[in-house]
Protein backbone atom coordinates (compact mmCIF):
# COMPACT_ATOMS: atom_id res chain seq x y z
CA UNK A 1 0.00 0.00 0.00
CA UNK A 2 1.35 3.49 -1.61
CA UNK A 3 -0.58 6.16 0.14
CA UNK A 4 -0.12 10.44 -0.56
CA UNK A 5 -0.65 12.12 2.46
CA UNK A 6 -1.60 15.92 1.80
CA UNK A 7 -2.15 18.89 3.42
CA UNK A 8 -1.31 22.85 4.45
CA UNK A 9 1.76 23.17 6.42
CA UNK A 10 1.42 22.46 9.54
CA UNK A 11 -1.45 19.86 8.47
CA UNK A 12 0.87 17.34 10.71
CA UNK A 13 1.80 15.02 7.96
CA UNK A 14 5.58 14.71 9.17
CA UNK A 15 3.76 13.47 12.37
CA UNK A 16 1.56 10.93 11.04
CA UNK A 17 4.28 9.66 8.54
CA UNK A 18 6.37 9.16 12.05
CA UNK A 19 3.67 7.26 13.35
CA UNK A 20 3.42 5.39 10.24
CA UNK A 21 6.82 4.20 9.91
CA UNK A 22 6.86 3.19 13.19
CA UNK A 23 3.65 1.13 13.54
CA UNK A 24 3.25 0.11 10.51
CA UNK A 25 7.17 -0.01 9.24
CA UNK A 26 6.05 2.26 5.75
CA UNK A 27 8.80 4.24 3.88
CA UNK A 28 8.71 8.34 3.63
CA UNK A 29 9.35 10.15 1.08
CA UNK A 30 9.32 14.27 2.30
CA UNK A 31 10.26 16.21 -0.64
CA UNK A 32 10.68 18.97 2.65
CA UNK A 33 13.32 16.92 4.58
CA UNK A 34 14.60 16.05 1.04
CA UNK A 35 15.14 19.50 -0.01
CA UNK A 36 16.52 20.70 3.72
CA UNK A 37 18.97 17.58 3.48
CA UNK A 38 20.32 18.86 -0.28
CA UNK A 39 20.79 22.45 1.08
CA UNK A 40 22.42 21.38 3.82
CA UNK A 41 24.58 19.34 2.11
CA UNK A 42 24.98 22.26 -0.11
CA UNK A 43 24.57 20.44 -3.39
CA UNK A 44 23.48 22.24 -6.57
CA UNK A 45 20.09 21.02 -6.52
CA UNK A 46 19.78 22.21 -2.48
CA UNK A 47 21.58 25.88 -3.57
CA UNK A 48 18.78 26.07 -6.50
CA UNK A 49 15.44 25.45 -3.73
CA UNK A 50 17.29 27.46 -0.86
CA UNK A 51 15.79 30.82 -2.46
CA UNK A 52 12.50 29.75 -2.98
CA UNK A 53 12.27 28.02 0.39
CA UNK A 54 13.37 30.62 2.45
CA UNK A 55 10.61 32.81 0.92
CA UNK A 56 7.77 30.32 1.49
CA UNK A 57 7.60 29.86 -2.39
CA UNK A 58 7.34 26.33 -3.97
CA UNK A 59 10.03 25.23 -5.35
CA UNK A 60 9.95 24.64 -9.30
CA UNK A 61 8.28 21.23 -10.27
CA UNK A 62 10.95 20.06 -12.31
CA UNK A 63 13.36 19.94 -9.33
CA UNK A 64 10.82 17.90 -7.13
CA UNK A 65 9.53 15.71 -9.72
CA UNK A 66 13.21 14.64 -10.74
CA UNK A 67 14.11 14.23 -6.90
CA UNK A 68 11.31 11.92 -5.86
CA UNK A 69 11.84 9.81 -8.99
CA UNK A 70 15.25 9.33 -8.56
CA UNK A 71 14.14 8.26 -4.69
CA UNK A 72 11.93 6.01 -6.05
CA UNK A 73 14.24 4.11 -8.09
CA UNK A 74 15.61 2.83 -4.36
CA UNK A 75 12.00 1.92 -2.77
CA UNK A 76 8.73 1.60 -4.07
CA UNK A 77 6.91 -0.52 -1.42
CA UNK A 78 4.67 0.50 1.43
CA UNK A 79 5.30 4.65 0.62
CA UNK A 80 4.17 7.67 2.39
CA UNK A 81 4.55 10.60 0.06
CA UNK A 82 4.66 13.93 2.19
CA UNK A 83 4.30 17.08 1.05
CA UNK A 84 4.42 15.43 -2.63
CA UNK A 85 2.63 15.90 -4.77
CA UNK A 86 2.33 19.72 -3.87
CA UNK A 87 0.45 21.13 -7.70
CA UNK A 88 -1.76 19.43 -9.74
CA UNK A 89 1.34 18.93 -12.50
CA UNK A 90 3.47 17.61 -9.93
CA UNK A 91 0.22 14.79 -9.20
CA UNK A 92 -0.06 14.07 -12.53
CA UNK A 93 3.66 13.53 -13.03
CA UNK A 94 3.62 11.06 -10.05
CA UNK A 95 1.00 8.69 -11.93
CA UNK A 96 3.28 8.56 -14.78
CA UNK A 97 6.37 7.77 -13.18
CA UNK A 98 4.07 5.61 -10.73
CA UNK A 99 2.96 4.04 -13.99
CA UNK A 100 6.41 3.28 -15.50
CA UNK A 101 7.96 1.87 -12.02
CA UNK A 102 5.08 -0.35 -11.67
CA UNK A 103 3.86 1.14 -8.26
CA UNK A 104 0.59 1.32 -7.50
CA UNK A 105 -1.03 4.77 -6.27
CA UNK A 106 -3.84 3.42 -3.69
CA UNK A 107 -5.05 6.58 -1.75
CA UNK A 108 -4.82 10.46 -1.39
CA UNK A 109 -5.34 11.64 1.99
CA UNK A 110 -6.28 14.98 2.63
CA UNK A 111 -5.66 15.85 6.33
CA UNK A 112 -7.39 19.07 6.82
CA UNK A 113 -6.93 21.50 9.72
CA UNK A 114 -8.47 25.23 10.04
CA UNK A 115 -6.34 28.12 8.89
CA UNK A 116 -6.18 29.91 12.07
CA UNK A 117 -4.80 26.68 13.88
CA UNK A 118 -2.21 25.61 10.84
CA UNK A 119 -0.81 29.34 11.67
CA UNK A 120 -0.48 28.77 15.35
CA UNK A 121 0.89 25.69 15.08
CA UNK A 122 3.14 26.77 12.48
CA UNK A 123 4.45 29.47 14.37
CA UNK A 124 5.75 28.21 17.86
CA UNK A 125 6.88 24.65 16.12
CA UNK A 126 10.27 24.21 16.89
CA UNK A 127 12.27 20.96 15.62
CA UNK A 128 15.83 19.55 16.86
CA UNK A 129 18.56 20.60 14.66
CA UNK A 130 20.41 17.16 15.56
CA UNK A 131 17.48 14.37 14.75
CA UNK A 132 14.80 16.17 13.59
CA UNK A 133 12.02 15.38 16.24
CA UNK A 134 9.54 18.37 16.38
CA UNK A 135 8.22 20.46 19.29
CA UNK A 136 5.75 22.97 19.63
CA UNK A 137 6.44 25.98 22.15
CA UNK A 138 2.73 25.96 23.75
CA UNK A 139 1.39 22.57 23.17
CA UNK A 140 4.34 20.15 22.76
CA UNK A 141 7.01 21.90 24.44
CA UNK A 142 10.63 19.72 25.66
CA UNK A 143 11.32 19.58 29.30
CA UNK A 144 14.24 21.44 29.37
CA UNK A 145 13.74 25.01 27.11
CA UNK A 146 15.30 24.91 23.58
CA UNK A 147 16.98 21.10 24.21
CA UNK A 148 15.63 18.25 22.57
CA UNK A 149 14.13 15.39 24.87
CA UNK A 150 15.08 12.52 22.83
CA UNK A 151 19.18 13.25 21.78
CA UNK A 152 19.84 16.69 23.54
CA UNK A 153 19.98 18.81 20.52
CA UNK A 154 19.60 22.04 20.27
CA UNK A 155 15.43 23.50 19.39
CA UNK A 156 15.66 26.15 16.42
CA UNK A 157 12.87 27.22 14.58
CA UNK A 158 12.72 26.51 11.19
CA UNK A 159 13.62 29.57 8.88
CA UNK A 160 10.38 29.42 7.01
CA UNK A 161 8.50 28.68 10.38
CA UNK A 162 9.19 32.47 10.67
CA UNK A 163 5.28 34.42 10.51
CA UNK A 164 5.87 36.41 7.32
CA UNK A 165 6.93 33.66 5.82
CA UNK A 166 3.85 31.56 6.71
CA UNK A 167 1.95 33.57 5.09
CA UNK A 168 3.17 32.65 1.54
CA UNK A 169 3.88 29.47 2.32
CA UNK A 170 -0.18 29.21 2.63
CA UNK A 171 -1.11 31.11 0.15
CA UNK A 172 0.80 28.67 -1.94
CA UNK A 173 -1.11 25.92 -0.23
CA UNK A 174 -4.26 27.71 -1.40
CA UNK A 175 -3.40 28.44 -4.54
CA UNK A 176 -1.26 25.16 -5.69
CA UNK A 177 -2.34 22.22 -3.49
CA UNK A 178 -5.99 22.67 -2.33
CA UNK A 179 -6.63 21.95 -6.13
CA UNK A 180 -5.27 18.30 -5.73
CA UNK A 181 -9.06 17.69 -3.57
CA UNK A 182 -10.53 17.45 -6.78
CA UNK A 183 -7.96 16.24 -8.94
CA UNK A 184 -7.66 12.88 -6.24
CA UNK A 185 -11.98 13.26 -6.08
CA UNK A 186 -11.63 12.80 -10.33
CA UNK A 187 -9.49 9.70 -10.17
CA UNK A 188 -11.25 8.21 -6.89
CA UNK A 189 -8.38 7.91 -4.80
CA UNK A 190 -9.58 11.11 -2.44
CA UNK A 191 -10.15 10.39 1.26
CA UNK A 192 -9.56 12.86 4.01
CA UNK A 193 -9.34 13.09 7.67
CA UNK A 194 -10.16 15.71 10.54
CA UNK A 195 -6.47 17.12 11.03
CA UNK A 196 -7.89 19.37 13.78
CA UNK A 197 -7.55 16.68 16.48
CA UNK A 198 -5.04 14.97 18.57
CA UNK A 199 -1.82 13.31 16.81
CA UNK A 200 -3.46 9.70 17.88
CA UNK A 201 -6.69 10.26 16.87
CA UNK A 202 -5.76 11.69 13.45
CA UNK A 203 -3.68 8.33 13.30
CA UNK A 204 -6.62 6.16 13.84
CA UNK A 205 -8.71 7.96 11.78
CA UNK A 206 -5.70 7.31 8.75
CA UNK A 207 -5.71 3.76 9.94
CA UNK A 208 -9.02 3.40 9.35
CA UNK A 209 -8.35 4.70 5.62
CA UNK A 210 -5.42 2.45 5.04
CA UNK A 211 -6.44 -1.05 7.14
P1 LIG B 1 7.61 21.12 4.01
O1 LIG B 1 8.70 20.65 4.90
O2 LIG B 1 6.87 19.99 3.34
O3 LIG B 1 6.68 22.10 4.67
O4 LIG B 1 8.32 21.92 2.81
C1 LIG B 1 9.12 23.05 3.06
C2 LIG B 1 9.32 23.83 1.76
O5 LIG B 1 9.99 23.00 0.80
C3 LIG B 1 8.06 24.31 1.06
O6 LIG B 1 7.58 25.52 1.60
C4 LIG B 1 8.56 24.45 -0.38
O7 LIG B 1 9.35 25.63 -0.52
C5 LIG B 1 9.50 23.26 -0.50
N1 LIG B 1 8.80 22.06 -0.98
C6 LIG B 1 8.62 20.90 -0.30
N2 LIG B 1 7.95 20.01 -1.03
C7 LIG B 1 7.66 20.63 -2.22
C8 LIG B 1 6.97 20.24 -3.39
N3 LIG B 1 6.40 19.04 -3.52
N4 LIG B 1 6.89 21.15 -4.40
C9 LIG B 1 7.45 22.36 -4.30
N5 LIG B 1 8.11 22.80 -3.23
C10 LIG B 1 8.22 21.94 -2.18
Amino acid sequence: MNIILFGAPGAGKGTQSSLLIERRKMHQISTGDLLRAAIKDQTPLGQKAKSFMDKGELVPDSVVIGLVEEVLQKNKQSVIFDGFPRTVAQAEALEVIATKLGLSLDKAIFVDVPFEELKQRLVGRRVCKNCGAVYHVQTKPSQKEGVCDVCAGPLVQRPDDREEVIVTRLKAYEDFTSPLKEYYKKLKKYHEVNGNKASEEVYKSIENIIQ
